[in-house]
């Protein structure tokens, strides 16, 4: 139940971002010559993992025989078609230098807000993983 909990914690403070990150990246990436969304960085990792299930979801569906290096396969015009909060944290943690620029050089308090919360995110997601080994360890003892 706490890993329910912490991860739908987890999943507000992403959602609470979104609007932020994404003023942000619809100015500056379709100018981009060097787009970050690889193949490799699509893939979720095991922490990802334990939160997707945690909420009761399933990650998307992958291609078979895609190259690592190739643009990423959840990539589509408009941008990620995963929405924010379910998307890969390395995803989610990245901000190349022209991003961080435009977030800097924009007005102030919604930038330090951003910062407070981002600290929050990365409690939370520790939090997660810290409820899924309780969880496991209940298990293992009980
Ligand atoms: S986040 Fe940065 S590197 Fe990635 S597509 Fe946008 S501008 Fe390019
Ligand atoms: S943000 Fe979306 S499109 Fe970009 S690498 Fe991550 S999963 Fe792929």
């Amino acid at each position: 139940m706490k890993l329910f909990g912490n991860a739908m914690l987890l999943k507000n403070a992403i959602e609470s971002i979104d609007a932020f990150i994404q003023e942000h990246t619809a100015e500056v990436c379709p100018h981009c010559r060097n787009v970050c969304c690889i193949n490799r960085h699509g893939r979720y990792d095991y922490a990802d993992l334990i939160y997707i299930q945690a909420l009761g979801l399933k990650p998307p569906a992958y291609k078979e025989n895609v190259r690592d290096t190739d643009r990423c396969q959840f990539l589509a015009a408009s941008g990620c078609t995963i929405e924010r909060a379910l998307r890969p944290f390395r995803c989610n943690w990245y901000f190349c230098d022209a991003i961080l620029k435009s977030m800097e050089d924009g007005a102030v308090k919604p930038y330090r807000q951003f910062i407070k919360q981002f600290q929050k995110i990365i409690e939370l997601k520790k939090a997660v993983e810290d409820a899924s080994l309780n969880d496991n360890n209940d298990r293992v003892t009980s």
